[in-house]
């Protein structure tokens, strides 16, 4: 950006933007390069007006949630990374139906609410069906995009629609058959996914017992924790698994498991999660999953793509 880019920016957020920020702060890797502005914004029309001013400019920007699948690259990010708070972070009612009618009771939940303030939100209203999400660090608006899922479960299949604001600024609502999900995606005919943000989601749940629903939710963590590292920074599986096999499996097959370059390592408990044990940098992360790639391939002829996304 230049000053001026900087300067106007600055008059539109206020407070709201911070320059060149270490992304390892706003990732669960701990790790990244710097982004040269960090948004926060509070409500849609502020979302809109920043939408339109990224447009006339042409600065480069991307949207991100809690940073629970993102890497920023070692050279960083030249352009404004934004993320939704206050009223684009909250929860509320919108249908009840009768207590004896039947159908769904749907929520809306703002694309920057986390999933665990979502869940404490539901359980709080004894609204069950989300608990599969107990344990996923992600948001809202990260979750629909990644179709994020557990236990057979994803949020694709919960989701009743989503409020999107283009990069034109535009607000529209789309109803889930206008929205495509697939494994750990989300797409929407005609459009390329990096260029909308999603502003909202609403679900359709039932009523349940308070209690039932926090012990699905405690089943849940406690299987999560028998298999997944616990206490060290990741993004959670790095790769996708390919088609009728897991990539946890092949990188064990190629014997990978402990691999390290600088503090980034394959986590010796579950080979699909790539760990930082300390200081690893963002060069180092996509070093080792460089050669996690090269070394699968020539052991199975897999060519293992990255679930996490990387800008
Ligand atoms: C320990 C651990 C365990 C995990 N377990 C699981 C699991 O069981 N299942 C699973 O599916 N995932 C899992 N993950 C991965 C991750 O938590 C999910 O993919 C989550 O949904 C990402 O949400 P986020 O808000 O952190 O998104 P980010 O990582 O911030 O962003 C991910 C992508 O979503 C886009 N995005 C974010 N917000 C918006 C928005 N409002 N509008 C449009 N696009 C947006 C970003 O541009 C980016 O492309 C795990 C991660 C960790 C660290």
């Amino acid at each position: 950006m230049n000053r001026q880019q900087k300067a106007e920016l600055a008059a539109l957020l206020g407070d709201g933007v911070r320059w060149n920020v270490s992304m390892a702060r706003h990732s669960t890797f701990r790790a990244g390069g710097r982004a040269e502005a960090l948004a926060d914004v509070n409500g849609v029309e502020e979302l809109r007006d920043l939408l339109r001013w990224l447009r006339r400019s042409g600065v480069p920007w991307r949207i991100i949630g809690r940073g629970s699948n993102i890497l920023v690259s070692g050279r960083g990010f030249a352009g404004v990374i934004i993320r939704l708070q206050g009223e684009l972070a909250a929860v509320d009612l919108r249908h009840e139906p009768d207590r004896a009618g039947p159908g769904p009771v749907v929520i809306r939940a703002g694309g920057g609410c986390s999933m665990a303030r979502l869940l404490a939100w539901c359980t709080a209203h004894c609204l069950g069906g989300l608990e599969f999400l107990a344990g996923i660090p992600g948001s809202v608006g990260g979750g629909v995009c990644m179709n994020a899922g557990a236990w057979g479960q994803a949020m694709g299949e919960r989701l009743q629609g989503v409020e999107i604001l283009d990069c034109d600024g535009r607000l529209q609502r789309l109803a889930a058959d206008a929205l495509r999900f697939s494994y750990r995606r989300m797409e929407v005919a005609g459009r390329e996914p990096e260029r909308m943000i999603i502003v909202s989601a609403w679900f359709g749940l039932q009523r349940d017992r308070q209690a039932e629903i926090v012990a699905r939710c405690r089943d849940y963590l406690a299987r999560r924790r028998q298999k997944q590292p616990a206490g060290v920074a990741s993004a959670g599986s790095f790769f996708k698994n390919p088609d009728g096999d897991y990539a946890g499996r092949l990188i064990e097959a190629a014997g990978l498991k402990g691999l390290a370059r600088g503090d980034a390592m394959v986590s010796p408990r579950h080979a699909n999660f790539i760990v930082n044990t300390g200081r690893a940098t963002a060069d180092d992360i996509a070093a080792l999953v460089a050669e996690v790639q090269e070394r699968v391939y020539r052991n199975s002829g897999v060519r293992l793509e990255p679930e996490v996304h990387i800008f």
